[in-house]
C-alpha cells in the first residue's frame, strides 16, 4: 500500500510494515502539472492565501489515489491541520504524528511507538529498517561532500538527492542503485569552483530554476539546509530515537541556527539565501536568522510553482555581485 507523508517522519516504520512511503511534497513539485494542482485546490475552495505547498499536497494526494496519509500535526505546519481535515472528508485515512516542540525524549518515543502501532510493526522492526537505510544515507552524505568539498556536484543535484531521503523514492534499493550510478559519474567530472559559495536555508524552494540561475551567475550552491537534514547524515550511528531528536527542522529554531552556523564555517560559505514561502509562519523566523547568523543573508519569497520572477532575479544578481566584490577586497 502507498502511504503518503506531509513531511519527513520516521519512514523506517512505514518500510517495516512493507508499505511504500510517498512524500507528497515530491510528487507535487516534480509533476509537470504542479501549477494546475494549486489551481485544483483553489477550485475546491482553498483560499489564495493558503500556502502553495499545502494546496499542492492536497491535490497530489487526491490525484495519486493515496488512501492513507501520515500527517505531521506538530513541528511542521499549522496549515496541515486544516488540509488533512479536507482530505479526511474525501475518505483518506489520516495517521497523525507530532514532534514535541522541545525535543522531549519520552514524548518523541511515544509518538514513534504510536506510529509503529498504527502500522502494525514493532520498534525493533523499525530499527532494522534504520540499519537498512544507513548505507543509503551515507551515500547521500557523500554526494553532499562532493558538492561542498570537491566541487563535483551542483546545487540542484545536491538538492534532489537529499530531498529524496524523506521517502527514498518509495524503494530504497532502487534509489541506492541510482545513487551508485550518480556517484560513479560525478567522480569522473572536473571540479567546478564558483567565485563565491552560497548556502540555501529554509523550506525547499517552489521555484523551478533557483539553482541554475544562481550558479549561472558564477556562484556555487554548497549547502541546502533543510534537505541536508532529511538525510539524517549527522547521526548515522544513532538509534532511531536519537536520529529523530537530532533532526533540526521540527523543533525550536535555535537548533537550526546552530546547525546552519556550523555548516557555514565548515563549508566556507560567503552568503546565505533564505528561501521563504508566501503565507508561511516560518517567514517570521527570518528576523532571527538575520540577527544570529554571521554573514550576509538575502531573503527571497516564492508563492506558486514557477520560474524566478524578474524582481527576484535582480535581487539575486545584486546579492551575488555584492558577495563577489566583498571577496575581492
Ligand atoms: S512552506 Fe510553511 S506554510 Fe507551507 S507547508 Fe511548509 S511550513 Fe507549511
Amino acid at each position: 500500500m502507498k502511504i503518503g507523508m506531509t513531511t519527513t517522519i520516521p519512514v523506517e516504520a512505514v518500510l517495516a510494515a512493507g508499505h511504500e512511503p510517498v512524500d507528497l511534497n515530491n510528487i507535487f513539485i516534480a509533476s509537470p502539472d504542479a501549477a494546475s494542482m494549486v489551481a485544483q485546490a483553489e477550485m475546491d475552495g482553498y483560499p489564495r492565501t493558503a500556502c502553495g505547498w499545502i494546496k499542492g499536497i492536497y491535490a497530489a494526494t487526491l490525484r495519486s489515489g493515496i488512501e492513507a496519509v501520515i500527517a505531521v500535526t506538530q513541528g511542521d505546519c499549522a496549515q496541515t491541520h486544516a488540509m488533512i481535515e479536507t482530505l479526511s472528508e474525501t475518505g483518506v485515512r489520516i495517521i497523525p504524528f507530532a514532534y514535541p516542540y522541545d525535543r522531549d525524549e519520552e514524548l518523541l518515543r511515544l509518538q514513534i511507538e504510536r506510529l509503529c502501532t498504527h502500522l502494525g510493526v514493532t520498534w525493533a522492526q523499525a530499527e532494522e529498517q534504520r540499519e537498512r537505510l544507513r548505507p543509503i544515507r551515507a551515500k547521500v552524505a557523500e554526494i553532499d561532500r562532493l558538492t561542498w568539498r570537491d566541487g563535483l556536484v551542483n546545487g540542484r543535484e545536491n538538492h534532489y538527492h537529499q530531498v529524496c531521503c524523506s521517502d527514498f523514492n518509495g524503494n530504497p534499493e532502487r534509489f541506492e542503485a541510482e545513487l551508485d550510478d550518480f556517484l560513479a559519474m560525478a567522480r569522473q567530472r572536473t571540479a567546478r569552483r564558483g567565485v563565491v559559495r552560497i548556502g540555501v536555508a529554509g523550506v525547499p524552494t517552489i521555484y523551478s530554476d533557483l539553482y541554475e540561475f544562481v550558479e549561472g551567475l558564477g556562484a556555487s550552491v554548497v549547502l541546502n539546509e533543510i534537505q541536508r537534514q532529511f538525510t539524517m547524515a549527522d547521526c548515522l550511528d544513532c538509534d532511531l530515537l536519537e536520529q529523530y531528536r537530532r533532526y533540526t527542522y521540527p523543533y525550536q529554531l535555535a537548533g537550526r541556527l546552530d546547525d546552519i552556523q556550523r555548516q557555514i564555517d565548515l563549508r566556507g560559505i560567503d552568503g546565505l539565501i533564505h528561501y521563504t514561502q508566501a503565507f508561511c509562519f516560518r517567514q517570521i523566523q527570518d528576523l532571527l536568522l538575520k540577527r544570529h547568523l554571521k554573514l550576509p543573508v538575502l531573503t527571497i519569497e516564492g508563492e506558486a510553482p514557477a520560474r524566478l520572477d524578474a524582481r527576484t532575479r535582480l535581487r539575486l544578481e545584486a546579492f551575488v555581485e555584492t558577495l563577489v566584490a566583498r571577496k575581492r577586497h
